[in-house]
């Protein structure tokens, strides 16, 4: 709790800590004195307060172990090395064809991103608390976790124990819409908020439920896959199937197939790029984009009926291109398509994080597994430095 309230207010005194947390002074000396004997806090400086003594600044130390996100999105892999306080150490980016989804390929890429990045930044591998993964579908957190996105035709797919394979880092996965959500929540668009919607648009559309200053969980998994809410009855026949899912009308693929016509560049970014560009002089690109903003504030506005959220951030790469010239519609179609009172508590906005918002936010999974305790022992054991690879549990 204390290394939480330090992390998110840094830097601050242990009479801040004592107020925000309210353990008592004598609790918050002992617990920050433990900190500050392993190395995660260290002492920055003193500030004077009102006629007592300096009070002594406390701050996370930013060199205590490295992260790692991963964004497995659907037209690249990257793979990202942070330190403790979220700069970026390292990145290394594995482009995907966006027909082509197999697993082996994935998984490939994730592994030599790790070697790349702990290589480029002369890591110890041994200094990693975990590795974070965001990835497009439903994650399973079982005895085992397991992918599920209908597609591409992963059923049931054990990532955890393919990638385990490869490296004996501690792994988290979870769906990317949920980690981005994550990072707006932690350091973006979501800060201060209890009761947020994150939503996640790229080649297809996610979105993660913020409830009392968490993700929502449903039974198994924290995605919310708003991207198959149907808009249009009998529409558009989607990639999971079925027809007329929001992402048949709103996901950047699905906007691109719509136009129809060749768009310069040589993937979908660059595609979307273009037809944005053309809105001002092309009536049938409008025409595409006006439609998406449309089908998008609709479903934004089930998303207010159905949870008040006191935000509404849209992200991914494709929300943020298509955000900058869309908002407006978007908040427009919103409110004509939700109630007025839970209109009035929310803010439609975008997030404030770019697109690279799921690696950052996967990075937050080994993080928060340190403030609730359960990355310790991992990190004890490697912090040992005597120890081999082999005593290290296996998460
Ligand atoms: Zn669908």
């Amino acid at each position: 709790m204390l290394l939480s309230a330090l992390y998110f207010d840094q830097p601050c005194s242990r009479q801040d800590l004592s107020m925000a947390t309210g353990l008592s002074p004598a609790s918050v000396s002992n617990v920050i004195r433990e900190l500050i004997t392993e190395r995660i806090v260290l002492e920055a400086g003193s500030v004077d307060s009102d006629g007592g003594r300096p009070r002594v600044l406390l701050e996370v130390n930013s060199d205590y172990g490295y992260v790692v996100g991963v964004d497995v999105g659907e037209t690249r892999v990257r793979v990202e090395l942070f330190d403790l306080t979220m700069t970026e150490r390292a990145r290394a980016d594995y482009p995907l064809d966006p027909r082509q989804h197999s697993v082996e390929v994935i998984v490939e890429a994730i592994l030599a991103g790790l070697s790349a990045v702990l290589a480029s930044a002369g890591a110890d591998p041994q200094t990693v608390l975990g590795v974070g993964v965001g990835v497009p579908g439903l994650v399973e957190q079982g005895p085992e976790v397991l992918v599920y996105r209908q597609a591409y035709g992963w059923e049931a797919v054990p990532l955890e124990r393919l990638l385990r394979a490869g490296t004996d880092l501690p792994l988290h996965i979870d769906n990317g819409a949920k980690t981005m959500g994550q990072a707006e929540l932690w350091f973006g668009a979501g800060r201060g908020t209890q009761h947020a919607v994150v939503c996640l648009i790229g080649s297809g559309v996610g979105a993660s439920i913020i409830a009392h200053g968490s993700a929502h969980r449903g039974s198994t998994s924290s995605a919310v896959e708003w991207g198959h809410t149907t808009v249009m009855v009998a529409g558009r026949t989607c990639r999971c199937g079925a027809r007329g899912c929001l992402e048949a009308y709103a996901g950047a693929e699905a906007i691109l197939d719509r136009y129809g016509s060749p768009l310069p560049g040589t993937d979908q970014e660059s595609a979307l790029t273009a037809l944005i560009g053309l809105a001002a002089t092309s009536p049938r690109a409008a025409q595409v984009l006006d439609e998406a903003a449309l089908y998008l504030g609709v479903s934004i506005g089930d998303l207010i009926n159905l949870f008040n959220p006191e935000r509404i951030i849209i992200g991914g790469w494709a929300g943020l291109l298509l955000g900058e010239r869309l908002l407006p519609a978007i908040r427009a179609a919103a409110r004509e398509h939700s109630l007025r009172y839970p209109f009035a508590q929310t803010s439609i906005e975008l997030g404030r994080l770019g697109p690279d918002a799921v690696a950052l936010g996967a990075a937050t999974l080994p993080i928060e597994a340190l403030f609730s305790g359960t990355a310790f022992t991992a990190k004890f054991t490697a912090n040992a430095f005597t120890s081999k690879k082999s005593d290290r549990p296996a998460s």
